[in-house]
């Protein structure tokens, strides 16, 4: 969990076991596994999604369980990894009240790794995003039951709602930065990903009234490509969920 990360997500929500399972045996829970089951709010009697020290995921069913240990029954062994190879993080600027729960249960559905929600200079009034805070308390749990849901074994991270500078600053680290980008003459997303191998990709995704010339020259300066995606104007939570779900397909485990 990142230092003030806003819900509980991140690689300690992932349950890791400390031995490779035989399915239909009980395991016992270490504490740190048995904290990683708290993130997730987990009940005796509940189903979730746990890795072995060989990367192998399974679906197993909490037996008693407390704040240090408990049991397991693993039942079910996954052909393939459920968590992406790739870490996708989501910049998203701050739409519309309840379009953002929207976005946080797609981008959990595809895959990504960390939403971080911000605001810039045509994002949502004071006033509009006011209303969207004071539902901000909905959105770990949008995100918790839409990971439980598709059976994701991590939770993915949701950051504080940073501002323009703090987002793109969030961003830079990450291998490959792509702004997505409405105006002509871009890079598609197709052409920006040819040969690209890359771990951490930072997915910038500008408000419904677009970015300011300022706000493109910043985020070049940061080496974010613009890239396009075709030639539509999508609404902001169009482009993130799309975007995210184009670049699991291409470099991450969609399709
Ligand atoms: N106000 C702008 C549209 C902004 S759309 C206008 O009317 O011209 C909101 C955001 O979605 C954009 O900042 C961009 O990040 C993304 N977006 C929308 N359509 C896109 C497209 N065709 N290609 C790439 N990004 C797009």
């Amino acid at each position: 969990m990142i230092p003030g990360c806003a819900n509980k997500g991140g690689g300690g929500s992932v349950v890791r076991l400390d031995a490779v399972p035989e399915l239909e045996s009980q395991v016992s829970l270490s504490p740190m596994a048995a904290a990683a089951l708290e993130c997730w709010q987990a009940r005796q009697g509940e189903i979730f999604t746990v890795v072995d020290p060989e990367l192998s995921f399974y679906r197993a069913r909490l037996g008693a369980f407390d704040a240090v240990g408990g049991v397991l029954l693993p039942f079910h062994r996954f052909n393939r990894p459920v968590e992406s190879p790739v870490a996708i993080e989501v910049y998203q600027a701050l739409p519309q009240k309840e379009r953002f729960e929207l976005v946080l249960q797609k981008l959990t559905e595809i895959g990504v790794t960390r939403i971080v929600p911000y605001t810039s200079s045509h994002s949502t009034t004071p006033e509009e995003r006011d209303a969207g805070q004071k539902k901000s308390h909905r959105w770990p749990e949008v995100i918790l039951r839409a990971a439980r849901q598709c059976r994701r074994a991590m939770l993915p991270e949701l950051s504080p709602v940073l501002d323009w500078d703090g987002a793109i600053y969030e961003a830079s680290h990450a291998d490959l930065k792509l702004m997505l980008f409405e105006g002509e003459a871009q890079l598609t997303l197709r052409e920006a990903l040819k040969g690209v191998n890359a771990n951490r990709i930072a997915l910038l995704v500008g408000p419904e009234g677009g970015f300011t010339d300022d706000e493109v020259a910043d985020a070049r300066k940061l080496d974010f490509l613009p890239v396009s995606l075709g030639p539509r104007i999508l609404r902001t939570e169009s482009a993130a969920i799309i975007g995210a779900a184009l670049l699991q397909y291409e470099l991450g485990d969609l399709g």
